[in-house]
């Protein structure tokens, strides 16, 4: 019996990180799960755990290499390999553009875009001497669009999709499929906090949206799921948005 697949899921302790670890868990993988500190990542293990699932919490900064080494080395002395990254943890920044500090307009980029990279690399090291595995970013439809008071994140996010393709183009040969996900707002810690410093509330979102509502990391997660999969074996370099039609509709 050749030995179940393991995944690292960045920014797992909460939102849509969590939905996700706990979507590859019942996928039956052995799942890592990743946030800064140890007692919230304790804390989303034991929220996770059930009889047929099998689970690791490694805390770290992803936006720093050295705990990013750290992670994937811990990763694979206790699982021994590794076939997926979910390149989750990311932070909105809403704020007027000229209004924007340099040191926040780099913590953004830090968080949404390098931290990705970061992780990407260090996975791909392992992967690449395994010869296979997946990298799965998860973008925003702000990496296909703008939109005013998020410049920061609209840009990240545009890398992030950028990055997609490039190491596709780069690590496909070798093995690795490169995806990215486009998800519109869906309802986690995250989005309560844009709402709130935004000045917006879910029915104007909803409004906005073709499918009337918001989306659910369970919807993102099976996404996710879907692209790691085998069934998704021709797809890289691809980004493809969950967003109840968001990026298809050009009224108001
Ligand atoms: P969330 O705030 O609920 O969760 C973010 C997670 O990232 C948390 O676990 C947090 O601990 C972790 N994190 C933050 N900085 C980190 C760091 N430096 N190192 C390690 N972990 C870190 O957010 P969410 O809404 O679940 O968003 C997850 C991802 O989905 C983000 O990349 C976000 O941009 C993207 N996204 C979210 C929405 C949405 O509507 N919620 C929409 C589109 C895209």
């Amino acid at each position: 019996m050749t030995a179940a697949p393991v995944a690292i899921v960045t920014g797992s302790t909460s939102g849509i990180g969590l939905g996700v670890a706990a979507r590859l868990a019942d996928d039956g993988y052995r799942v890592v799960v990743n946030g800064r500190q140890q007692p919230k990542v304790d804390a989303a293990v034991q929220q996770l755990a059930g009889p047929a699932r099998t689970l690791a919490g490694v805390a770290a900064d992803v936006t720093d290499e050295v705990q990013v080494a750290r992670l994937v080395d811990q990763t694979t002395a206790r699982f021994g390999r590794l076939d997926l990254l979910v390149n989750n943890a990311g932070q909105p920044n809403v704020a007027p553009a000229e209004d924007m500090t340099a040191a926040a307009w780099r913590a953004t980029i830090d968080i949404d875009l390098t931290a990705p990279f970061l992780c990407a690399q260090a996975a791909a090291r392992v992967m690449l001497s395994q010869g296979s595995g997946v990298i799965i970013n998860i973008s925003s439809i702000f990496g296909r669009t703008g939109n005013a008071g998020r410049a920061a994140y609209v840009a990240a996010k545009h890398g992030l999709d950028g990055l997609t393709k490039a190491l596709a183009s780069e690590w496909s040969p070798r093995g690795i499929r490169v995806c990215g996900v486009n998800p519109a707002y869906v309802q986690t810690p995250l989005v309560d906090a844009a709402m709130a410093a935004g000045g917006f509330g879910a029915a104007e979102l909803s409004r906005r949206t073709p499918l009337g509502r918001l989306g659910t990391s369970d919807e993102v997660a099976a996404l996710v799921a879907f692209l790691a999969s085998p069934a998704a074996a021709y797809i890289t370099g691809e980004s493809v948005a969950v967003d109840g039609g968001w990026l298809a509709y050009g009224g108001w």
